[in-house]
């Protein structure tokens, strides 16, 4: 039987910490970290996402400021928002909720947040400090995945990890944090030949690829331990991670749940990278 490193309870954990953090920053700075939650349109999954976002925020003493704008909203609108909410002292952290509008140029709306109130980590100068190994906002699911694994006991150094997947939003982020904690990192893809091979040889497997149910027994090996990104519906319906988790969970030493792993952690670390961007701002005003 495997360990299961359970994110839900991990999540709480830190909420419940981040909680106490803020009453005590709130009472040393007289004011609350603040975020703006940007939503453009009204598709249902970011709608969830979104009011998720905005609860947790309340739960843990945090503002946040939502901006829930229509379908038809303009690109310079939007742009013109950021950059109000850039100058704004009460905001220490932006997220726009993607996807956006087709009408609308992802790559200049990430490019226009302020770097330093990039909670989502997705600013180029965030992911290029993230590779030369600087100070940097992270993206908020691979920062979760690192700590589900440190809080979990799995060692790091000098550990063989696999990621598979390399999006810009899990993949290629997780790999240089696990690089930084000076693991051996192999990236694999929709391209990487005898797929099953190499993820078999990794101490620490890392699974994002949005494809239900994809990692079988033969990726897999007894000492490893598997974190599982993905988010899928199966045909009955119900959220299944990327993972077999039923018949692989009997063989190795660790793995996360879907759903109740990685999903829970992505939240707390959006608390915690705007509490970061907070003290950062208050130490530098
Ligand atoms: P993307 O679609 O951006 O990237 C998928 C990656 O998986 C690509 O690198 C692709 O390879 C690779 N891939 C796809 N199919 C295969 C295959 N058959 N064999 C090998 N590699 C494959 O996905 P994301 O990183 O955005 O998301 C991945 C999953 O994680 C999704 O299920 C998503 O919902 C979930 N997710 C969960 C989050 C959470 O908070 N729990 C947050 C973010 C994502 P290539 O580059 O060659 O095309």
């Amino acid at each position: 039987m495997a360990f299961i490193i359970e994110g839900k309870k991990l999540a709480e954990q830190i909420r419940t910490s981040l909680k106490a953090e803020v009453t005590g920053l709130v009472a040393k700075y007289g004011r609350a970290p603040g975020l703006a939650v940007v939503q453009v349109g009204e598709d249902p999954a970011s709608s969830i996402y979104v009011n998720s976002k905005i609860k947790a925020c309340r739960e843990a003493g945090i503002e946040s400021f939502g901006y829930i704008l229509p379908d038809d909203t303009s690109e310079t609108y939007l742009l013109n928002l950021i950059s109000e909410l850039n100058a704004d002292p009460l905001v220490d952290g932006i997220l726009v909720q993607l996807p956006l509008p087709a009408h609308i140029d992802e790559g200049k709306i990430t490019y226009a947040i302020a770097p330093e109130k990039d909670a989502d980590g997705f600013h180029p100068i965030n992911v290029g400090l993230l590779s030369l190994g600087k100070k940097a906002l992270v993206a908020c699911t691979p920062l979760g995945i690192l700590e589900m694994l440190k809080a979990s006991g799995i060692e790091l150094e000098g550990k063989n990890a696999v990621v598979l997947g390399r999006s810009n939003i899990v993949g290629k982020p997780v790999a240089q944090l696990l690089l930084k904690e000076n693991c051996t990192v192999t990236i694999t893809h929709s391209r990487t030949r005898d797929l099953p091979k190499v993820c078999s040889q990794a101490d620490i497997l890392v699974v994002a690829i949005g494809r239900a149910n994809f990692v079988t027994p033969d990726f897999v090996n007894p000492d490893q331990a598997i974190i599982d990104v993905g988010i899928n519906r199966n045909e009955e319906g119900k959220v299944v991670g990327d993972v077999d988790f039923k018949a692989v969970e009997p063989i190795v030493r660790a793995i996360s749940p879907v759903p109740g792993g990685v999903g829970p952690m992505t939240i707390a670390m959006l608390l915690k990278n705007t509490v970061t961007s907070y003290c950062r701002r208050m130490d530098t005003p």
